[in-house]
């Protein structure tokens, strides 16, 4: 594997999009898979049915073409391969990136996101202990979410956090807990424990996780002279974002308050991030950080040598046609 290579890209991004098998429940209401894809020319097709005013059924076709398209038969080491394994070496050279993972409740967004900081801390460690020996390299994991605009800790035990900014365009969290790891166990039993903090949250409802940003953050650190004794200074970041399920944005009309305005909350930190995104590609100078908690928190890992994935989740079943055509259209729009 080339790991001595250096960057000259800056501000890259990728699309790629993952469909999961179609699951137990959906067979029972025999719903049908509606997605065809090509893995070979990367396109995706909706088949949608619709009605005429007649009652007769047609089909309408949506075609989407992305970096890769990643059908149900794809495992979750092959997504490691593709989307985050290339940028693993160049986190020592001073780039941060980050992976999303966007798409409606249920559409396998967790399933997808769970194993790939786990495989990445593995990689790391390894170049870590080969490539980089003695070389005072360190590594660092949190985990918080964003829960209605709001920052707590999901491995110290849901701490409320706050964000600052240092000047000079680093984001600092106040109170976030940084642990350092030696080996992918601990990363293993840290990311589980938080997950689970996440799903059962405040009331204990499982849903509660469709409501929340989780933010796993994976720092290399480094004294300057490369000892263990001097305090050491982030190197490269690797983010990964399981984003509140892309629904969640529309319950701005919920009777319940609460869940309108965590609702707007979602829908506008999902906005944001786009235009973040499509800013970034596009090489303008201003980058619109501000339009949400989520952006704001994720600034340092926008500026600079950056690297961001981002994959869109589907569910193959007729159930989810809606939501899966507003899913690739985000995906789209992002382009
Ligand atoms: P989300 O986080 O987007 O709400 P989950 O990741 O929890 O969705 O996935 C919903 C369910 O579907 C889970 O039971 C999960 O194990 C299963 N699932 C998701 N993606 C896949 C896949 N690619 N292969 C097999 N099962 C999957
Ligand atoms: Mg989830």
């Amino acid at each position: 594997k080339e790991c001595g290579l250096v960057v000259t890209v800056i501000n890259c991004s990728s699309l790629k999009v993952r469909k999961r098998p179609l699951n137990r429940k959906e067979m029972g209401k025999k719903e049908g898979d509606i997605i065809t894809t090509e893995p070979n020319s990367n396109a995706i097709t909706v088949h949608e049915t619709k009605m005429k005013v007649d009652l007769t059924e047609y089909m309408e076709k949506h075609e989407f073409v992305f970096d890769s398209v990643l059908d149900e038969g794809v495992s979750n080491d092959e997504v490691y391969a593709e989307t985050v394994q290339p940028v693993v070496p160049l986190i020592f050279q001073r780039t941060k990136a980050t992976c999303f993972a966007y798409g409606q409740t249920g559409s396998g967004k967790t399933y997808t996101m769970q194993p790939l900081p786990i495989k990445a801390s593995q990689d790391i460690l390894r170049l870590m202990i080969h490539t980089y020996r003695n070389q005072g390299f360190q590594l660092f994991v949190s985990f918080f979410e964003i829960y209605g605009g709001k920052l707590f800790d999901l491995i110290n035990d849901r701490k409320k956090l706050c964000m600052r900014e240092d000047g000079k365009q680093q984001v600092c969290i106040v109170g976030l807990q940084e642990y350092k790891v030696f080996d992918v166990e601990t990363i293993r039993e840290l990311i589980e424990r938080g997950n689970a903090t996440r799903s059962t949250g405040t009331t204990g409802a499982n849903e509660e996780s469709s409501r929340s940003h989780a933010i796993l953050q994976l720092v290399i650190k480094r004294s300057a002279d490369g000892s263990e004794s001097k305090p050491a200074r982030m190197v490269g970041k690797l983010s990964f974002i399981d984003l509140a399920g892309s629904e969640r944005g529309a319950d701005t009309t919920d009777n319940d308050k609460q869940t309108r305005m965590e609702g707007a909350e979602i829908n506008k930190s999902l906005l944001a991030l786009k235009e973040c995104i499509r800013a970034l590609d596009s090489d303008q100078g201003h980058i619109p950080f501000r339009g949400s908690k989520l952006t704001e928190v994720l600034r340092d890992s926008f500026v600079g040598n950056s690297r961001t994935v981002m994959i869109s989740c589907i569910s193959p079943g007729s159930g989810s046609c809606e939501h899966t055509l507003n899913t690739l259209r985000y995906a789209d729009r992002v382009k």
